[in-house]
């Protein structure tokens, strides 16, 4: 397991670079309403690690903000980190809890008297384009391609496909972020031609949405997850998209390092959480 200096929150100033994971839950955010298994009961509790919002991450580099996704908990989740800026926003794909939150960001986009760039690709943006096209004047659009690098502020964005949904045709992305990171929270496949850019990451967060022995046709469980990470040289592994099929949070990370260290893997392997913030 990494060492817990790795998990805080960074108190470094404007110019510095890191990831915060605003959300590392699955579609339905846990504790689900109805649910009263272990997992949900815990995630009642004040603070506990096992509550997840959904999936998205945002991304400090030299006093601007990126967003990876959208999420349908977007203003709660900067409103935690008492946040109202966004310069920029990538999304993995068109699926309500990765998007379902770019229509609530009009107020703080309007209020930051700058548009935001949207960076996405024609497939997806062909999925929203309906709805966002002539009701958002404060989103710049940008189209991406899989496997053709950007610059933004100053960093270079490698977009690559990953396979995600059971629908056929249905765009997903993950994201090389300069030459540390990887972000790719919705994976139940990577095509081989895309492996290079998970390769040798120094921190990859990436989908482990399912506990051991779970098959799910659209997510990674998380030994898959690991296993390519540990064929990739990913240095240290970051699991989000985090169902309630795992142990409550403690007991999931004891077993997850106990299993690591028996598979003598060489990259280390942590249980993402909301709030965890990676210095980069
Ligand atoms: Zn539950
Ligand atoms: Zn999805």
């Amino acid at each position: 397991m990494l060492n817990k200096s790795h998990f805080n929150l960074s108190k470094k100033g404007a110019g510095s670079t890191q990831l915060t994971l605003f959300g590392t839950g699955p579609a339905s955010p846990i504790p689900r309403i109805y649910c009263q298994c272990r997992v949900c009961t815990d995630a009642r509790k004040d603070g506990s690690r096992s509550r997840r919002s959904r999936s998205s991450a945002l991304l400090r580099v030299d006093g601007k903000q990126i967003l990876f996704d959208a999420s349908p908990d977007v203003l709660r989740q900067l409103e935690r980190f008492k946040t109202y800026q966004v310069d920029a926003l990538f999304l993995t794909h068109a699926h309500s809890d990765a998007v379902g939150g770019l229509f609530d960001l009009d107020d703080i986009l309007r209020k930051q008297k700058h548009p935001a760039t949207l960076y996405v690709e024609e497939g997806t943006w062909r999925r929203l384009r309906l709805i966002l096209e002539d009701t958002k004047p404060w989103m710049t659009i940008q189209k991406i391609t899989a496997g053709h690098a950007l610059k933004v502020f100053g960093l270079e964005v490698m977009p690559f496909r990953v396979e995600h949904s059971a629908q056929p045709g249905f765009p997903t992305l993950g994201y090389r972020i300069g030459d540390k990171l990887v972000y790719a929270s919705d994976i139940k496949s990577v095509p081989q031609a895309a492996e290079r850019f998970i390769a040798g990451a120094e921190h990859a967060v990436l989908d482990g949405c399912f506990w051991f022995d779970t098959h799910f046709p659209t997510h990674f469980t998380l030994d898959e997850t690991i296993a390519l990470a540990d064929r990739l040289r990913v240095k240290k592994l970051y699991l989000t998209q985090i169902s309630h099929n795992y142990p409550p949070y403690p007991e999931a990370a004891r077993v997850v390092a106990e299993y690591c260290r028996k598979q003598n893997l060489t990259a280390k392997v942590a249980i993402a959480y909301d709030g965890m913030t990676i210095p980069l």
